[in-house]
């Protein structure tokens, strides 16, 4: 009805027959009130039981759905995980490894989550280029599916009780995705990519004849795999694929997100399937953002098909506004018949409602859009279109200003390249000793700190309670005999958040939560203006720290690119602007650490890996902007400060060059658990500033051994990393040790001092 309705009023403002309706890709499945993550661990823990869990769990589904059909919605995508929708795909496919082959059910669902005892859990990787991740499925050299899909039939109907036959639309991601997704189960005995999806094939055959038993008005299959660099190579699966499937008879929705899909706009447009979605935005402040509109210019879009426009912005916190119809109508104008309008990416990556935050300024609030707003933005955008006046596809996106770059060029050079400067700053012994950060943030820190937001603890009282712990790391760190100190970052409680509420321009959510995997769930600050530092941001607890010891200790920032990638930027500015905001913003922080006396400083990227685009062609862009982001918060130390980045667990074979690039004296990366590649990568790259490989693993409670350690330090050896120079060569843990215990960290330091003091007596 509603479909028709929309038809008919368009017909008679263009002449023209084509249809508007919307959906959006995705919703979040956290609930409302994060409904989910309590009743998962509370399952988890012993709580409640699965009947339990699985009543809030349709009942969070169904409150979404509802909510869709409510704001307008025309074409509901029943959504809903108890985990991760890759998951829910292996699942449903019966492509559990042989180790979780003992379980079945739910047991056998949260086993491959989570790990039981005797198999460990799938593995988790970043979904493509966002914050989200999935469990990354196993494939043997012969995939041998045994599907049920009983438990995704059962939610298809009860989407169709919920919102009637017409609006609601199964999804699943398709068999490319999954495949390109997994890794092999053997790495001696690697799948073939074609034969895979193949195997698969005949089970989506199966469900989808099931679903057309059950009237649905067509199927989602998701396939973002499109949008990778190399998914010119994807067209013969493709057709394949898409011919088999489309002969049930079922109308698709072949679904892309997260970019355009490039080269295989050409091929996918063809494929037999009735709709297909794209992502007209890409990433948000992204100066090279989606192509989806100039593919469309260039190639035109087939009549016999629906185009799924995806116009309203899934990533980005931030309203559309007018950037939506207009688009839609440039569509219209171009020529587009048949048309629906839905969110760019899954609304998964987006807070839940905008209208649960108390204590957000106004002016700030009136800007925003969470999911439930997107999906007033998205009915508003199929309605509004027919008023617009078509312009040219590409000159309808949203525009993102990318200010000139007005920074003068010394800015980004320390005064001495590192070979002089090196001699200038701090002199150790062979293979020195320090840690990354964090040490345990105690049940006693996090009490204080609630008292303290709560007003129970003055200002005073509180300050007491880092001091005193600054004094207890700062008194075991010398005794175990670290070179290198740390205050162990006591104030934080967040790497990002930190440095977000002492920044002026950045806004924190109280309800903001976005899944990060499975029950956690993130906060991401939201940049909503120009970035300014509003005064020191760390200054008081290194002066602290240092006056505790005459060892130097070292300061703690977490780096402009980190920072950017972990929150919601703004959308008026690119990307790059804001990192250079930061960039200085840091900058001055690191000025003033320095004239405090501190001699090391770290500025922790983690995430610079992160922000690299999908597609291989735009790396260089990204690069070159982040890591002169990173010299540029850093560089203005004097030659004699050693400046320390920490890249945590990011593989960085493929971009060596920008880790180079960063000028940093000292690189810190986790080490202990890989075999060695990236340091092996490292001394062919010949690179020669200082190296701490991690010798431990952070994320085991286990104690490590100093044998153990010796062996890793031995391997820096082996490598011939930094042709064996043993003062460059740092010994350090894996990452922070924020999450571990005060009796867990004790003795593992003390091994570890171990370690570095036998190697260095080894001659
Ligand atoms: N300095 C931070 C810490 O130790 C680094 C954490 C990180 O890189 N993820 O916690
Ligand atoms: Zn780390």
């Amino acid at each position: 009805m509603r479909i028709l309705r929309a038809a008919a009023i368009q017909e008679s403002q263009h002449g023209n027959y084509y249809y508007l309706n919307h959906w959006c890709v995705r919703f979040p499945r956290i609930g409302e009130k994060r409904e989910l993550k309590k009743a998962l661990e509370s399952y988890w823990k012993g709580g409640s039981s699965l009947e339990e869990l699985l009543t809030v769990s349709t009942e969070v589904e169904k409150a979404a759905w509802s909510l869709q059909a409510k704001q307008g919605v025309e074409l509901i995508g029943l959504d809903g995980t108890l985990y991760d929708q890759v998951l829910d795909t292996i699942f449903y496919l019966g492509l559990a490894p042989p180790r979780f082959q003992h379980l079945s059910g739910y047991e056998q669902y949260f086993a491959m989550a989570r790990g039981t005892k005797g198999a460990e859990a799938l593995d988790m990787s970043k979904f493509f280029d966002t914050n989200y991740h999935y469990l990354v499925p196993e494939l043997a050299a012969s995939v041998t599916p045994k599907p049920d899909f009983s438990t995704f039939i059962a939610k298809v109907k009860r989407g169709q009780e919920v919102l009637g036959k017409a609006q609601a639309v199964p999804m699943l991601i398709g068999p490319n995705t999954l495949v390109g997704l997994a890794k092999p189960a053997d790495a001696e005995a690697p799948f073939k990519r074609a034969e895979a999806v193949a195997a698969l094939v005949p089970a989506y055959e199966a469900v989808l004849k099931e679903l057309a038993g059950l009237g649905v008005p067509e199927v989602q299959l998701h396939e973002p795999i499109l949008t990778h660099s190399d998914a010119a190579s994807l067209k013969a699966d493709f057709e394949a694929t898409y011919k088999a499937l489309s002969a049930v008879g079922v109308l698709i929705n072949l679904v892309t997100y997260y970019d355009d899909i490039g080269d295989a706009y050409t091929w996918a447009v063809d494929l037999p399937v009735a709709a297909l979605s794209l992502d007209f935005l890409g990433v948000p402040g992204s100066v090279l953002g989606s192509d989806t509109a100039a593919l469309i210019e260039k190639h035109g879009f087939p009549e016999n098909k629906r185009l799924g426009a995806g116009v309203v912005d899934g990533r980005s916190v931030w309203a559309d506004g007018e950037s939506a119809p207009n688009l839609v109508a440039a569509l219209v104008g171009k020529g587009v018949k048949n048309i629906s309008v839905q969110s760019s990416v899954s609304l998964q990556h987006l807070p839940y409602d905008k209208d649960l935050e108390q204590e957000l300024p106004a002016e700030i609030v009136d800007r925003l859009a969470f999911a439930k707003q997107k999906l007033a933005e998205i009915v508003a955008a199929a309605k509004a279109a027919s008023g617009v006046k078509a312009v040219a596809l590409t000159s309808a996106l949203p525009s993102v200003g990318d200010p000139k770059e007005e920074v003068a060029e010394t800015l980004f050079n320390r005064a001495e390249v590192f070979a002089k400067r090196r001699g200038a700053q701090i002199q150790t012994v062979d293979f020195p000793t320090t840690s990354i950060g964090s040490f345990p943030q105690t049940a006693e820190l996090r009490r204080a700190r609630l008292q303290f937001k709560k007003g129970q603890l003055s200002a005073a009282d509180y300050e007491k309670v880092i001091n005193e712990y600054m004094q207890y790391a700062i008194r075991e760190q010398e005794r175990i005999g670290l070179d290198v100190l740390v205050h162990g970052e006591p104030e934080r409680t967040d790497m990002v958040e930190y440095f977000g509420v002492k920044l002026e321009g950045f806004a924190f959510t109280e309800a903001g939560w976005v899944q990060s995997y499975g029950s956690r769930y993130v906060r991401p600050p939201i940049i909503h203006g120009d970035v300014v530092r509003k005064g020191p941001m760390t200054i008081k607890e290194f002066e602290y720290a240092q006056s505790l010891t005459k060892l130097p200790v070292k300061g703690m920032l977490t780096g402009p690119v980190t920072i950017l990638n972990w929150s919601f930027p703004r959308k008026d500015i690119s990307r790059r602007a804001q990192a250079f905001q930061l960039a200085l913003a840091l900058r001055d922080e690191v000025a003033d650490l320095e004239k405090a006396g501190c001699r090391v400083i770290q500025v922790d990227e983690p995430a610079l890996r992160e922000g690299l685009p999908l597609k291989r062609a735009r790396w260089e862009s990204y690069l070159t902007w982040a890591v002169r982001a990173f010299r540029l918060s850093t560089v203005v130390a004097a030659p004699g400060t050693q400046i320390v980045t920490h890249l945590c667990y990011s593989e960085f074979a493929d971009i060596l060059h920008a880790i180079d690039g960063l000028d940093a004296d000292v690189l810190t990366i986790e080490n202990s658990r890989s075999g060695d590649e990236m340091l092996r990568a490292l001394a062919k790259y010949g690179y020669s500033r200082d190296i701490g490989a991690g010798v431990y693993d952070v994320h085991s409670p286990v104690v490590p051994t100093a044998e153990f350690m010796e062996g890793k330090i031995q391997t820096f050896l082996d490598v011939n990393l930094l042709k064996g120079d043993r003062k460059q060569l740092w010994v350090n843990p894996d990452c922070g040790l924020k999450t571990r215990e005060w009796s867990q960290v004790l003795p593992s330091l003390e091994n570890m001092v171990k370690a570095a003091a036998n190697a260095r007596a080894k001659k």
